[in-house]
C-alpha cells in the first residue's frame, strides 16, 4: 500500500527542512507546492506568471490552479509508493480534492504531522531564511547556517532570500495561514490522523520525533 503524508504547519515551522529529511528516510518523493510554483516562475510558464501575482502579495494561489498542478504531479510513476506533501493542502477545498485524487490511485492520507511553532519565532525564522537556487534546500543565517555564507552545502549553488520572506509579506502569510489553513487541523483531527509535533526544538530533535511518530503509521 502506498503511504501519503501531509506535513502541516505555519509558514516557517520547518516543513521544507523536515520534509527533505523524512522523505529520504522513508524513500518517497517530497512534493512541495511552493517549490513547484517557484520552478514555474523561474521558467516563466503560464502557471508561473499567474501564480506569481498571488505569491508576491503573500496570498494563496487559487485552488483550481493549485489542485490541477498537484494532481498532475501525483500521477507520475515515482508516487506509486506514496509521497510526502509539503505546503499542500492549504484550504479545505484542497483537502477534499486531495482525498478524491488519492482514492483514484487506491490511496489515502495516512498521517498528518502538524509542526507547531509560536508566531514570533516564525517571523525570525522566515526573515533569516536563505534558500538554494538549484533545489530549494533551506538554511538560516543564525539557526542553521551553511558552511560557506551564500553557498548551498548540498549542491554548491547560490543561496538567496525569497521576495516573500520580507517582514510585511511574512506577516500577511501568517494571517492567511490562520484564516485559511488552520481549519485543516480540525479536519484531520476528526479523521484521527493528526499528529502533534513540537517544532520549537532543534532540527535534529524534530526529525527524530517525526520519524518515531511515522514508524507507527507504516
Ligand atoms: P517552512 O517550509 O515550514 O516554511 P522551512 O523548513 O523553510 O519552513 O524553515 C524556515 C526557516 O527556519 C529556515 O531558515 C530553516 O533553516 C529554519 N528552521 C527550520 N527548522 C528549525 C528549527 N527547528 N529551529 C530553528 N530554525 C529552524
Ligand atoms: P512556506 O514554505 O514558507 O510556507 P511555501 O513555499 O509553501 O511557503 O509557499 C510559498 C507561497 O506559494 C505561498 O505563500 C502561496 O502564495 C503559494 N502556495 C504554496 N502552496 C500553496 C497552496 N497549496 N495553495 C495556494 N497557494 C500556495
Amino acid at each position: 500500500m502506498p503511504i501519503f503524508i501531509v506535513l502541516l504547519g505555519p509558514p516557517g515551522a520547518g516543513k521544507g527542512t523536515q520534509a527533505q529529511r523524512v522523505a529520504k528516510a522513508l524513500d518517497i518523493p517530497h512534493i512541495s507546492s511552493g517549490d513547484i510554483f517557484r520552478e514555474n516562475i523561474k521558467k516563466q510558464t503560464d502557471l508561473g506568471k499567474e501564480a506569481n501575482r498571488f505569491i508576491t502579495k503573500g496570498e494563496l494561489v487559487p485552488d483550481d490552479l493549485t489542485i490541477a498542478m498537484i494532481k498532475e504531479r501525483l500521477s507520475r510513476t515515482d508516487c506509486e509508493s506514496g509521497a510526502l506533501l509539503d505546503g499542500f493542502p492549504r484550504t479545505p477545498a484542497q483537502a477534499e480534492a486531495l482525498s478524491k485524487i488519492l482514492s483514484e490511485f487506491d490511496g489515502k492520507v495516512n498521517a498528518v504531522p502538524y509542526i507547531n511553532v509560536a508566531e514570533h519565532e516564525l517571523i525570525e525564522r522566515l526573515t533569516g531564511r536563505w534558500t538554494c537556487r538549484a533545489q530549494g534546500h533551506v538554511f538560516h543565517e543564525k539557526f542553521n547556517p551553511p558552511k560557506r555564507a551564500g553557498v548551498c552545502d548540498f549542491d554548491g549553488s547560490e543561496l538567496y532570500q525569497r521576495d516573500d520572506d520580507k517582514v510585511e509579506t511574512v506577516t500577511r502569510r501568517i494571517k492567511v495561514y490562520l484564516e485559511q489553513t488552520m481549519p485543516l487541523i480540525e479536519y484531520y483531527k476528526k479523521l484521527g490522523i493528526l499528529i502533534d509535533i513540537n517544532g520549537e526544538q532543534t532540527i535534529d530533535q524534530v526529525t527524530a520525533n517525526l520519524l518515531k511518530a511515522l514508524e507507527k503509521v507504516k
